[in-house]
Formats: C-alpha cells, sequence, structure tokens
C-alpha cells in the first residue's frame, strides 16, 4: 500500500504565539560561543542569506502532535496507543508495550504484518518497522523576519526549602509574529486524518503547548489553515474518501482497512477536478478549519 499514491493531503498552516513561546535549541549559551545570547534561546536556522533565524522544527512540532494523539486515543481505548519509549521496566506501567519491540527481523517481514501488529497511533505516526504517514517541514518566520523576540527571567524553586536553586536565568521567547509550514499526509483512512485534525485543533484552541514551560504558561499557540489540499487516485465524489475506499480489495483486506461505504465523507460543495491523472481539491480560511471539524468525529469508530 505505501509503494502507491491513494490520496494525499496537504495543510499549510501558520502558527502564531499566543503566549510567549520558546523552542529550545540544543545549545546553552554556556557553551555557544556568542555570550550575548540568553542562557536558554530560541532554536535558530541558517537562512540561505547567512542571517540565523528562529523557526520551529517539524520534528518538535510533530513530537507534540504524536503524543497529544497518543493522549486522545488512549482517552477511548487504553491499548490503541503503546508506550513508544516503554523500553525500560519501571516507564511501562500499564500502557500497551511498544508495539514492534518482541518482532526480530523486521526488515525481513511483509509491510502488512508489521502494520497489523501496530497500534493506531503508530500506523499514523510509524515506528521502527513501518513509515509514517505524517510529514512535517519546519515553520518558518516571514520573510522579513518580523519576529518580536524577548527575554524573561526565570528561577527554579527548591521543593523543600524554598529558597532559590536555580537562577536567575534569561529565557529568550518569540512573543509576537507567525511560522508558515506545511505537514502532508499521504494514504490515509478518514479516521486517521480525523485524529491528527483533532489533535491539530487542540493545539490550535490552546490547550496543547508546544516546547519549553508549558508549566509557567509558555508556548500556548493559534494554528490558522491557510490552504487545505486534497488529492485522490480515483474520483471521491462529492466529498472525501479514505484509503478504505479507494484501494482494492486484496490490499483493503491486506492492511485492515475500513469497508469502502465508511471510509467516505459527504461534502456536497466540494467540487474536484482532474488533473495529471488524481482528482483534486482545495478548501482555504475557515472551509479548511470546517472541513478538519467534521472528520474528527470518525475517529474515535476506528480505533
Ligand atoms: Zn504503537
Amino acid at each position: 500500500m505505501h509503494g502507491r499514491l491513494y490520496n494525499q493531503v496537504e495543510m499549510k498552516m501558520r502558527i502564531r504565539p499566543v503566549t510567549p513561546l520558546l523552542i529550545k535549541s540544543g545549545q546553552d549559551a554556556a557553551t555557544a560561543l556568542d555570550p550575548t545570547l540568553p542562557d536558554m534561546n530560541f532554536v535558530r536556522t541558517r537562512l540561505r542569506t547567512g542571517e540565523e533565524v528562529p523557526y520551529i522544527p517539524g520534528s518538535s512540532f510533530r513530537g507534540v502532535l504524536r503524543s497529544h494523539g497518543e493522549r486522545l486515543v488512549r482517552t477511548v481505548k487504553e491499548e490503541g496507543a503503546c508506550n513508544l519509549f516503554g523500553r525500560k521496566k519501571e516507564q511501562k506501567g500499564t500502557l500497551r508495550p511498544n508495539c514492534i519491540e518482541h518482532l526480530d527481523g523486521l526488515d525481513k517481514r511483509p509491510a502488512a504484518e508489521i502494520y497489523n501488529t501496530s497500534c493506531y497511533t503508530c500506523r499514523i505516526f510509524g515506528n521502527t518497522g513501518i513509515a509514517g504517514r505524517v510529514q512535517l517541514t519546519d515553520f518558518m518566520p516571514p520573510e522579513d523576519n518580523s519576529l518580536f523576540t524577548g527575554v524573561r527571567h526565570g528561577v527554579a524553586i527548591d521543593r523543600i526549602t524554598g529558597a532559590v536553586a536555580h537562577g536567575p536565568f534569561q529565557l529568550e521567547t518569540v512573543t509576537d509574529g507567525y511560522f508558515d509550514g506545511t505537514l502532508v499526509m499521504r494514504n490515509f483512512t478518514l479516521g486517521q486524518l480525523g485524529l491528527v485534525a483533532a489533535a491539530l485543533l487542540d493545539m490550535a484552541d490552546g490547550l496543547v503547548a508546544l516546547g519549553y514551560g508549558k508549566s509557567r504558561g509558555l508556548g500556548r499557540v493559534e494554528i490558522a489553515w491557510q490552504k487545505l489540499s486534497f488529492r485522490f487516485c480515483t474520483d471521491p465524489g462529492a466529498g472525501l474518501a479514505g484509503v478504505g475506499a479507494l484501494a482494492g480489495p486484496n490490499v483493503r483486506e491486506q492492511f485492515s482497512l475500513p469497508a469502502p461505504e465508511e471510509d467516505r465523507l459527504a461534502l456536497p460543495e466540494l467540487v474536484t477536478a482532474r488533473r495529471g491523472g488524481f482528482w483534486e481539491t482545495s478548501l482555504e480560511g475557515m472551509a479548511a478549519r470546517d472541513c478538519l471539524e467534521q472528520l474528527v468525529p470518525l475517529w474515535t469508530a476506528e480505533v
């Protein structure tokens, strides 16, 4: 199934900090060469022009998205999301153990077998045996780099004596401006896209914070969808079609995909047009967000 493109969604998103945001760079100022940087500085990337700008690495965003997705799945079905990092006994608790750590010779096993033994979130985000369906670019600041950054001071309090245990230290935060990036998801069932949509909407509504200092109230963001572009291998009709509706009976059975009639969402206003062998459609602004909201209820039936 992974070798062929059945469907794809591309979401262009804009993230704005609502409360100060700090995505920590792995490098502390103490070890960095520039002594003018704060103790905890925002991660930066170098542009072609040589300028260094703050950005949100796609991997950081993906990590938050996945762990919130796992949390949502576990509220409906505890064993629906495995404990990816549960190699150590003391971390295992009551969570489902890592999906594939007990499977040996992963590279020799058929993809369908690994897929079927993987939990709901591994099927979406991948594990060491199967590739994920969700890809994220880095989220970059606007071209003129019009971000407002500020330096906050923090202290860590000793829990026993109440005295200052650390600090004061400086935190570099982005307080205003925006970052643009893209999420691409391929060969998804509508339920899987619904779970990703649910996790994104919670982040968009400020319920899930990004980066450092969540308990200090940092990292609440707003997400706006600029464009949602869909692509299908066959005509989805007036609406969206998941891989269960688009794949043939063999693939559907091999990967235990939902039945065709269950993997469709009717959206009467949506117009699809054929372009170069694919059927395409797109939504912008609030219509994009509305579409994601309609997908949300679909994941709970699938888990
Ligand atoms: Zn898993």
